[in-house]
């Protein structure tokens, strides 16, 4: 599901405080959680500046090809293992 517009992608700290009284705005968002209102410039374009440095290198590492022994796979015979004591089990 998309975020909500108001939530970029990126780190949530450091928090910021609106006028409206709510101090735990995350550092990713434009607008204010409780009345809407648009956070600082400031806040804006750090929100956004991380946002694309967000969308260049996820943060969860998904795209990230396998390295090293699990390069071609699970190493060994891991899998064979694993299969044989699900089958122990049943
Ligand atoms: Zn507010």
């Amino acid at each position: 599901m998309a975020p909500p517009p108001d939530v970029l992608p990126g780190p949530r700290l450091p928090p910021w405080g609106c006028r409206c009284g709510c101090a735990d705005n995350w550092a990713s968002r434009v607008a204010c959680r409780q009345c809407g209102g648009p956070a600082a410039q400031k806040t804006i374009q750090a929100a956004r500046k991380a946002a694309a440095a967000e969308a260049k290198a996820p943060a969860t590492g998904l795209k990230r090809p396998p390295q090293g022994q699990w390069a071609n796979g699970a190493p060994g015979n891991a899998n064979a293992k694993m299969l044989k004591t699900i089958q122990d089990l049943q």
